[in-house]
């Protein structure tokens, strides 16, 4: 149609219809979908005219975030709905949107927060595609389809959470608070495999209390528990940085220290060990420790820990209360 013959009036009356058409049209769409995707009750369709930043959208979209159609302004831009995201997921809704645009993703596909009118927060899984370029490739049109997850995503945070917790849980001591050994195992696992790639200085040290059955003997179990676990607390604030500690058995632990040669190592153990000896455990009653410690030379882990667990037991002989390398 030539629609520059056309009076005002007559434009008027065909934008009208048109409008109408379009709004006809969304209403069926909407319904349409509503039957292929009978599994959520939460769904929005919309339009983006990129050359006018124009978004036409199904009520549903906004009316999720608590708006009603009487507040939305006369045009609503792609921006009505960007100047709402969370800021945590605002550069990723914009790459997933720039990469779709560039045509290095072939769909627009993100999940984000949206700040709803009450100023709570939902969350809206949004997938959409360029429909329509000029000559050159340029975006023209985009549509796509929004869905609010909120729920779904609140429950996966939950989980998400509780199995962060177990995953804790399961890898820490009861008793202590540290790693456990099966924990400590892993992580020896992990390192060891990392100096052999790396060529770089991995060494462990094995702990024991000295005459440890003498003061359950004495003092009885509760106490005996007690001390297990300041001498854990005294390993634990004494290393640092990459090194990590754990309970090996039952009054005996295992540090492991990364990028560290044997002479470090045997610092590092002898602070320990005089950290634990200066250490009063309640009514001027002292508690000593030995330690063996071994660089990794490329053997197998268990070599590693019995060539420590050689050089405690050399401590243990030597008179007890020393580090043996
Ligand atoms: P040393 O190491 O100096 O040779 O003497 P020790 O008396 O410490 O000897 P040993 O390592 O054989 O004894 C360790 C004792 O620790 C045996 C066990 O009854 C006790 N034990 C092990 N685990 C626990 C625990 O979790 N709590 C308490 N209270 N005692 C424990
Ligand atoms: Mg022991
Ligand atoms: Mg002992």
């Amino acid at each position: 149609m030539d629609y520059s013959k056309l009076t005002k009036e007559e434009l008027i009356n065909r934008i009208t219809e048109l409008e109408m058409l379009n709004r006809e049209l969304l209403r069926e769409k909407e319904a349409e979908t509503r039957l292929d995707f009978a599994w959520t009750g939460n769904l929005g369709h919309w339009y983006w005219n990129i050359q006018t930043n124009s978004v036409v959208f199904n009520p549903l979209k906004v009316t999720t975030l608590g708006y009603t159609k009487e507040e939305l302004p006369q045009k609503v831009t792609y921006q009505f709905f960007t100047d709402k995201l969370h800021p945590d997921d605002y550069q990723n809704a914009m790459d997933a949107m720039l990469l779709h645009m560039k045509g290095k993703k072939s769909v627009y596909e993100v999940e984000y927060r949206i700040q709803a009118k009450d100023g709570s927060w939902k969350w809206f899984y949004d997938r959409g595609k360029i429909t329509q370029r000029d000559g050159e490739g340029k975006p023209l049109f985009a549509s796509g389809i929004v869905f609010d997850i909120t729920k779904k995503k609140e429950q996966e945070i939950s989980l998400k959470k509780k199995n962060e917790k177990l995953r804790k849980s399961a890898e820490t001591d009861a008793l202590t608070g540290i790693r456990n050994r099966r924990a400590i195992m892993d992580e020896l696992e992990s390192r060891v495999l990392e100096a052999s790639i790396n060529k770089s200085p991995l060494s462990i040290a094995i702990f024991d209390i000295d005459k440890f059955k003498a003061i359950n003997d004495t003092k009885g179990h509760v106490v005996g528990d007690k001390v297990i676990n300041e001498v854990a607390s005294i390993i634990a604030n004494t290393i640092r940085g990459l090194d990590s500690a754990g309970r090996y058995g039952g009054e005996e632990f295992l540090v492991i220290l990364p990028n560290t040669d044997k002479t470090n190592a045997a610092g590092v153990a002898e602070r320990i060990r005089k950290n634990v000896e200066s250490h009063d455990f309640g009514e001027g009653f002292k508690v000593t420790i030995s330690g063996g410690v071994k660089q990794f030379q490329g053997e197998e882990k268990t070599e590693l820990i019995d060539g420590a667990d050689k050089n405690l037991y050399e401590a243990k002989n030597g008179g007890r209360n020393k580090i043996v390398v």
